[in-house]
């Protein structure tokens, strides 16, 4: 059975300061992370210690990158995988890869110097949908248990390691209410589309190493990229980039911005478009 989890390795680990905007979010997780951190006083106090976080929000809004700065302020261990990657036609597959995936984690924590390892699963939904509602629902369930199964296990068989769980979804109205009991998922992080102060940061941090004309006013541009993600607003300083050089400018001009808002709005439609 290949295990189709990821473990970063190598490259710039993604801290905090990488990510704009999301104030609340960032606080809510940090606010958690420091039991992690504070694990022996914890223990010490006889508090559960957290295994799981929810992260619930649209697509592209920095989910990924928030579980991957996470994961860097405990200095912890990383490794990543999908909700889609479990399902498989053959019965049991699922479960199994579960089980390996937290297997490889918990060998990951005993290489750790804090003896730390998130498990990151992106578009958790997918396994942990309401159980019974899926068409091949027998695979789904399993996989679903499994997954419940070893995260009820963790506190219990690894007492020298901790495991944390980052789960990441933009259907929460869809998972099966199991999944966030005390012990689970039981801290909720909502991941909102920026405001405009969030659109500002992003865009600059996205700016920072690209030649930008004296003209660019990146407030104007987070004012009209309402509605906008991280995911397309770092698009859209690729894009203005991209047209820039087309126009054999040595530097991105703040019509460059503005056309290059237009381009990811029909982008987006044009994705959006129902095919027959
Ligand atoms: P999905 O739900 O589609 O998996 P996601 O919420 O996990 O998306 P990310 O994968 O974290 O989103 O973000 C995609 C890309 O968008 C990032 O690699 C980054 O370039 C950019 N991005 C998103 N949000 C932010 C942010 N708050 N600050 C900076 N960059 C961001």
């Amino acid at each position: 059975i290949k295990n189709p989890s990821r473990v970063a390795t190598g490259g710039k680990s993604v801290t905090f300061e990488d990510i704009g905007g999301q104030e609340t979010a960032k606080n809510e997780l940090l606010e958690a992370l420091d039991f992690i951190k504070n694990y022996d006083e914890v223990k010490q106090m006889g508090i559960r210690p957290l295994r799981g976080i929810l992260l619930t929000g649209a697509p592209g809004t920095g989910k990924t990158l928030l579980a991957k700065a996470a994961s860097s302020y405990i200095d912890s261990a990383f490794i990543s995988a999908s909700g889609s990657e479990f399902i498989e036609m053959y019965a049991g597959v699922g479960a199994q890869r579960v089980r390996q995936l937290f297997k490889t984690a918990r060998d990951l924590a005993r290489k750790n110097s804090k003896k730390h390892c998130v498990i990151f699963i992106d578009e958790i939904e997918v396994i942990a949908g309401v159980r019974g509602k899926n068409t091949s629902h027998m695979e789904y369930d399993q996989t679903l248990n499994q997954l419940l199964v070893e995260m009820d296990g963790l506190s219990a068989k690894d007492d020298d390691v901790n495991i944390l769980v980052i789960g990441a979804t933009n259907r929460p109205d869809i998972l099966d209410p199991a999944i966030m009991r005390p012990g689970r998922f039981d801290r909720i992080v909502k991941v909102d589309l920026p405001d405009k102060e969030g659109r500002y940061q992003i865009l600059k941090l996205h700016t920072k190493d690209k030649p930008l004309a004296d003209d660019v006013n990146l407030e104007q541009i987070a004012r009209e990229t309402f509605g906008f993600s991280g995911a397309h607003l770092e698009n859209l300083c690729n894009e203005a980039a991209i047209l820039a050089m087309r126009s054999r400018q040595k530097v991105i001009s703040q019509c460059h911005f503005m056309e290059a808002i237009d381009k990811v709005i029909m982008g987006e439609k044009m994705n959006r478009k129902p095919t027959k």
